[in-house]
């Protein structure tokens, strides 16, 4: 049988934030009231028509639609189906609520937001309960679908799935996730809607649609898998529809893959970057009458593709599928739009690399190889095998030094002395009385500390003055912190633009790009360094700002850094070797600035490791040898120091369940983590997982600017106090203070230390 209709290359979406993030600066002047709804209307229009022209012009013959979003296409999803939370509902403007949905308003709460897999993209978390009722408002992906279509572009619809969409929901309050309701039981409910919205894709004119599911690359039950089937043969029988795509992606699919392939959809894209094979392919016979999408080009990643491989791969799907597509592993969010901007780039460097425009025109090389022959690309095909050689043979990816000295690494460079030795002698050296209160590191980034940075970008400052402004600011933070009585104090982070940036511009083995963002949640977009390379320190990164703090206070102040796993997970990672020995030369860096620190007199260093849950497998079978080598790296990280050096982690954004065990196998003496919502079930659960080191549950949450009164954070401590001794139990915020305001992070540190001293008493 063959497959009607089949396309033959194609991405599996695309980054909307636009080139030169106009869609972030628009939106942000609507929100400002800068810019009238119309008008902002009016830059998404003109941000679709061009990138849907590009797409059609560089030789896509499907092109995805209904990618673009104002905000995040998980809220778009749920905005579609009129899943909006009934809190918003009384907001008659459907952008207004919309964005009231995506981002709080004075009187109502946003929805949450967490990590999209494990990419550094954000969504908003449906909350779906049993009195949720849906009801299909299509105009948006009609629209643009319609836009589309008028501009001659070969348009493929694309929405959420509909497992996907409940799986990755949260009971709405009025449910209870466990025991009762869970988002996943309204599937039946739900599935009716989908199959309207097939019909009117249809009817308007779209041939294929693309359903993403790619929650089906991880670990699913028997029972969710009948749920998958049960879906699709119900979309799959609907009566007028399109040709369903089902898109699966940043995983294999395991069994999920012959369950889909039974059900009567037409095509299956498959992400054969991050671990489907063509054998996952040739054992599901059903796929031989299918179009099988292959992704053969990294959608998440910024290295080019090795033409040579991928066309091995698609010459072998040829033989077990029905039709054979070309396609980008993923949607193009997660990479930045372009190169041709990057024209400081180092031309070698410069070689290796494939953004989102590039990206396109793989898929369109490779597609016309696999119908023209080899012949058709000889060009194309022999600069990609100079970049690969260039890139396999350039000095700078090998630091020997490094990799001799990590490789004379005993057993003991990665432990300490027992916790209780060190717990004794760091008593007695930084004498701090029974619940030490402490912050995070950063404080305000002021907007005076913007413009010296920009300044000096500029080139408007010289690096002396913006060195003696940022002194300044350390000196005054200082200061705050020795008035408010605080008991562990840190110089602020007024020099660092980023946590991770920071250090990569230090380090061998990184470069920065001029403008290659990627959205990280609604108009906020990062701009990671790219670790192309060995990585080395080539000098002291943070010593001069420590020492200087230091030198301002008898108090001890904490040493600053971030761990190797944090600096891996917000970066654009080589993909030449396992990320493994990737976090091992990191950690060497890391350790070496420890060792400095604390010859430089420091006595306390925290190495935060934020992102240690981000780069969790999908699948629990991989989690083990994940967990091993993060753990291996923050210790080699932090081992070096003596016994009477205070090591501090700081974890955040996380549910820890899962990492547990992982957060007590660190061996930090002091670990400062975000509780503010789960006070007592992460002291718990850390109690269960034999955690007996210091620990300090944020006991506000700095997310919000409310200032948290003294009775509130002493409720906070004294229900701490329930589950974790006095002499391990630590006082502070439960992050970073940088987004916050001067004004409110004096007064909450002052609530702060008084809660503190109050029961201390
Ligand atoms: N030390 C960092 C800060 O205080 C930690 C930030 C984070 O946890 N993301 O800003
Ligand atoms: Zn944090």
């Amino acid at each position: 049988m063959t497959v009607h209709n089949p396309f033959t290359a194609t991405v599996l979406g695309t980054a909307r934030i636009g080139p030169r993030r106009e869609l972030k600066r628009a939106t942000e002047g609507y929100w400002a009231g800068r810019l009238g709804a119309d008008e902002l209307r009016a830059v998404g229009r003109e941000l679709r028509t061009r990138q849907l022209t590009e797409l059609t012009a560089a030789g896509l013959d499907s092109v995805p639609v209904g990618t673009f979003s104002y905000y995040d296409q998980m809220l778009d999803t749920t905005a579609m189906f009129g899943a909006l939370p009934a809190r918003v509902a009384g907001i008659a403007d459907p952008l207004d609520r919309y964005f009231a949905a995506a981002r709080g308003t004075e009187n109502v709460e946003p929805l949450e937001m967490t990590k999209w897999f494990d990419t550094n993209y954000h969504y908003l978390v449906p909350e779906i309960g049993p009195g949720t009722t849906f009801t299909l408002h299509p105009d948006k992906l009609l629209d643009e679908l319609h836009e589309a279509r008028q501009l001659g572009v070969p348009a493929r619809p694309v929405i959420i799935g509909p497992f996907t969409f409940l799986k990755l929901a949260k009971g709405a309050e009025d449910t209870d996730d466990t025991g009762g309701i869970a988002p996943l039981d309204r599937l039946n409910d739900l599935l009716p809607h989908y199959r309207d919205l097939l019909g009117r894709l249809a009817n308007a004119g779209a041939d294929w649609v693309q359903i993403d599911e790619p929650v089906l690359v991880t670990d699913l039950s028997d029972a969710e898998l009948a749920q998958v089937r049960r879906a699709y043969a119900e979309l799959a029988g609907a009566g007028r529809r399109p040709a369903i795509l089902v898109a699966t992606y940043f995983g294999r699919p395991g069994p999920a893959l012959p369950a889909l392939a039974d059900m009567g959809v037409e095509g299956i894209a498959l992400d054969f970057v991050s671990g489907t094979t063509v054998d996952d392919v040739a054992a599901v016979p059903a796929l031989a009458d299918k179009l099988v999408v292959a992704g053969v080009v990294d959608g998440r990643n910024v290295w080019r593709t090795d033409l040579d491989h991928a066309l091995s791969t698609l010459g072998t799907l040829l033989g077990s599928t029905g039709a054979l597509a070309v396609s980008s592993s993923s949607s193009l969010l997660h990479v930045p739009y372009s190169l041709e901007p990057e024209t400081d780039l180092d031309p070698a460097l410069r070689s290796w690399l494939a953004f989102g425009a590039e990206k396109v025109d793989e898929v369109r090389v490779l597609n016309t190889a696999l119908h023209k022959g080899t012949g058709a690309i000889a060009e194309e095909l022999s600069t990609a095998r100079e970049a690969a050689a260039s890139r396999g043979s350039d000095p700078r990816l090998r630091n020997e030094p490094v990799r001799a000295r990590l490789a004379a690494l005993g057993e003991d460079a990665t432990h300490r002395s027992p916790a209780a030795e060190r717990r004794a002698l760091q008593r007695e050296r930084l004498k701090l009385p029974l619940l030490p209160t402490t912050t995070i590191g950063s404080y305000p980034q002021t907007s005076a500390i913007r413009r010296a940075r920009a300044a000096l970008r500029k080139g408007e400052i010289t690096a002396e003055q913006y060195r003696e402004q940022m002194r300044t600011e350390v000196a005054d933070v200082v200061a705050l912190q020795e008035k408010l009585g605080l008991d562990v104090l840190v110089h602020g982070e007024p020099e660092r633009n980023d946590m991770v940036q920071y250090f990569a511009e230090q380090l061998d083995g990184f470069f920065a790009t001029a403008n290659g963002w990627v959205q990280s949640y609604g108009t906020r977009c990062v701009r990671p360094p790219i670790l192309y390379g060995d990585v080395a320190r080539r000098a002291a990164m943070t010593v001069e700002w420590i020492e200087y703090a230091q030198s301002l206070t008898d108090k001890p102040v904490k040493g600053m850094l971030t761990g190797p796993v944090t600096i891996l997970a917000w970066s654009f990672v080589r993909d030449d070797q396992p990320l493994a020995d990737t976090a091992r030369q990191v950690a060497l860096a890391i350790r070496d600035e420890t060792v400095d620190l604390q010859s430089a007199g420091i006595r306390v260093v925290q190495v935060d490791e934020p992102a240690l849950r981000e780069l969790l497998p999908l699948r629990a079978g991989a989690e083990q040898a994940y967990l091993d080598w993060a753990v291996t790296a923050f210790r080699l990280a932090t081992s070096g120091v003596s016994d009477a050096t205070q090591i501090h982690t700081h974890l955040c954004y996380s549910e820890f369940g899962e990492i547990i065990g992982a957060i007590a196998a660190l061996d930090a003496d002091v670990t400062s983590i975000e509780a503010a919502r789960s006070h007592m079930e992460v002291l718990d659960d850390l109690n269960a997982a034999g955690f007996h080191l210091g620990v300090g549950p944020g006991v506000y949450d700095i997310h919000s600017p409310r200032v948290p009164g003294v009775e509130e954070i002493t409720a906070s401590l004294r229900s701490a106090l329930k589950a974790v001794p006095a002499e391990r139990l630590w006082v502070n915020p439960d992050c970073g203070l940088k987004t916050r305001g001067p004004d409110e992070v004096q007064a909450s540190l002052r609530n702060m230390v008084t809660a503190a001293q109050a029961v201390r008493r």
